[in-house]
């Protein structure tokens, strides 16, 4: 009897577990939602890390009107005080050529303005980044990376005005036609020469070794037809904690850099959407559409500088001691110009960047499959862009997608193409953890 009573509690004990479960079994799981999936990541940037990178991110928009201010007075004062035709009679006291001339003028026209702008550069460059904690350097080394860049533009500079000089010489009323030329061919080598000859100056590069990524990322070249011979690991910890990973060059020059930050700080997952993005930009062309916009604002720009600086230099010129626009003396005037060009055409220079980006989002989506990767990654690089900014912002200060619009992509992504995709919870941000230290996972 006893037993009995026992075979019927305990049947009624399984049947009190099973029915439920059996009533449950034809309900469908909540589906995935997108909005709560999103806002589960952003919420791991709260409080004072969030501020932070708002502020510094913010800061930013002020330092592109405050940078284009700076170069515009220096350039000012230049003209003012008559250094630039002082520059031009050194020359003419060297050379008679009038390339000559335009090569001393513009050497010593490098050399002063970044001298006069040195301030400016120590406070954005250095002592800024120092604050929010980005910057890995001493001001020594730096200040040694900052001599290296004066180093080339004091080779490139004086060559490049020295071409536009002379078309202007010869073609006065077209020259900005031929201009447009000298700039893509300078823009062209450039881009050619930069990742072999000039970033290994400032960083060491050398073979991802072999690795869980190395292999992750040698899948996914192969996959989407990217001769993966060489994928490079450089060492951007020696100047920053950012991470980040980028394609470089062009034609026979054209790579996969990614940098150690990157490796040491995130995920495989992280890692391999990272790369997916890169290999985005490389698959669907993005350093020579890239050129082709900048040489078409160049275009533009030129076409406006020949139109305004003969009506400038004719009003003021005599002060400036500058004799017409085929004087080298009229650098600044140039580059006065250049400037204002160039602040006016940021939103329209950033869109055309972000909405690359956000092509390469969406194919590293595709190519890597890691849309928490993707997003945790979003969520690190909002260490310093503002995670959520507002529509007009973004599109007007942004050459990225925020971190808001990233992470919204990833699950987007997730929800249309994982099937029964479920909702993670991301681990919290450690935004001032020192490099290698961010995240536990191993490699
Ligand atoms: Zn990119």
């Amino acid at each position: 009897m006893k037993r009995a009573m026992w075979m019927i509690a305990l049947a009624a004990g399984v049947a009190a577990f099973a029915v439920p479960a059996l009533a449950e079994a034809p309900v469908p799981v909540a589906p995935f939602d997108v909005t709560e999936a999103t806002r589960a990541y952003l919420d791991t940037l709260q409080g004072a890390a969030r501020a932070k990178s708002n502020a510094y991110f913010e800061g930013g928009y002020w330092l592109i009107l405050w940078g284009a201010l700076v170069s515009i007075m220096i350039d000012g004062a230049i003209l003012r005080f008559g250094l630039s035709a002082r520059f031009r009679d050194m020359g003419e006291r060297v050379f008679k050529a009038k390339a000559g001339v335009t090569w001393i003028t513009a050497l010593l026209y490098t050399l002063v303005s970044f001298v006069i702008t040195l301030p400016w550069s120590i406070y954005t460059g250095f002592v800024r980044e120092k604050q929010y904690g980005l910057m890995n350097q001493t001001f020594g080394a730096w200040a040694g990376d900052q001599a290296k860049g004066l180093a080339i533009a004091l080779v490139l500079v004086p060559l490049i005005v020295m071409a536009i000089y002379a078309v202007i010489r010869r073609s006065p009323k077209h020259w900005w036609i031929y201009g447009t030329g000298v700039v893509a061919v300078f823009m062209t080598i450039g881009a050619i020469i930069a990742p072999v000859y000039l970033a290994p100056l400032f960083n060491t590069y050398k073979e991802l070794p072999a690795s869980p990524a190395r292999t992750r990322i040698v899948e996914m070249a192969k996959a989407n037809n990217i001769p993966a011979d060489h994928i490079y690991l450089f060492d951007a910890s020696r100047q920053t904690k950012r991470i980040s990973a980028n394609v470089s060059g062009l034609g026979p020059t054209i790579r996969i850099s990614v940098n150690d930050n990157l490796i040491n700080r995130t995920t495989l997952p992280e890692t391999a959407a990272v790369v997916g993005h890169e290999m985005g930009h490389y698959v669907l062309g993005h350093a020579r559409r890239g050129l082709l916009y900048l040489v078409l604002l160049a275009a533009a720009a030129l076409w406006i500088v020949s139109r305004v600086a003969p009506a400038l230099i004719k009003r003021h010129g005599e002060r400036w001691g500058v004799r017409n626009l085929a004087d080298p003396a009229s650098l600044p005037v140039l580059s006065i110009l250049l400037a204002i060009m160039g602040l006016v055409a940021t939103p329209i220079t950033n869109t055309i960047t972000r909405t690359a980006e956000s092509d390469a989002d969406a194919f590293g989506l595709n190519a890597a499959r890691e849309p928490d990767g993707f997003a945790l990654a979003a969520m690190q690089l909002s260490e310093y862009r503002k995670i959520q900014p507002d529509p007009l912002e973004e599109m007007v200060f942004y050459d990225h997608p925020s971190g808001a619009t990233r992470v919204r992509m990833s699950m987007q992504w997730k929800k249309d193409h994982v099937p029964n995709a479920v909702m993670v919870t991301p681990p919290p941000m450690v935004p001032d953890a020192p490099a290698g230290q961010i995240t536990p996972s191993a490699k």
